[in-house]
């Protein structure tokens, strides 16, 4: 079971992402519009949030059945030493947040498309993909909107099967994934 936690996201964009989850990890998805305390992570200075502390916020909530939490957010996030981050995520962890501040687009699909591209990337790393030297693998890190549509939003064969092996014990069901005789 997921939970995708979402922000003054518009609605068609929330459908969206839960089914490009849904189709790409195969987890049940619940959408949660539980919004963050005002401010949380803003910087005054910078006029932009920190997504390192907007990690460490969802760490302290949880959900019945919650497998991985995903904020998608709309206001710019930074880290420390970069000027802007599309998201950030717990390597191997459960919480990942992505923003679409930067990801906007006058064409929605190139809008989506970006969006579900930053979302699955994030995730990876929940599920302990590090960055992908293959440039069109969705785990290559990308600093551009350029690079971003560049790659593809999926995982080149090496990183799917690790991410199998780590989805594997949040399948449901115990007959879906026979093994297959070596
Ligand atoms: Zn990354
Ligand atoms: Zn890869």
């Amino acid at each position: 079971m997921y939970i995708v936690f979402f922000g003054g996201i518009e609605e068609r964009l929330i459908l969206a992402v839960s089914g490009n989850v849904r189709r790409t990890f195969r987890l049940g998805v619940r959408v949660s519009s539980v919004p963050f305390p005002p401010k949380l992570g803003y910087n005054p200075y910078r006029d932009q949030y920190h997504a390192g502390t907007i990690l460490r916020y969802m760490a302290g909530l949880d959900f019945p059945g919650l497998v991985k939490m995903l904020a998608v957010v709309s206001f710019d996030l930074y880290e420390e030493g970069l000027n802007f981050v599309f998201g950030e995520a717990d390597l191997g962890g459960r919480n990942a947040v992505v923003s679409i501040f930067r990801l906007k687009h006058g064409d929605e699909k190139v809008f989506f498309e970006r969006v579900f591209k930053e979302v699955n990337h994030e995730l990876g790393h929940c599920f302990g993909l590090t960055h992908c030297e293959d440039p069109s693998c969705v785990m290559s890190f990308s600093s551009s909107v350029v690079e971003v549509d560049r790659k593809g939003k999926d995982f080149c064969e090496t990183c799917r099967e690790s991410l199998g092996r780590a989805l594997r014990p949040f399948l449901e069901g115990p007959h879906q994934h026979p093994q297959k005789p070596e």
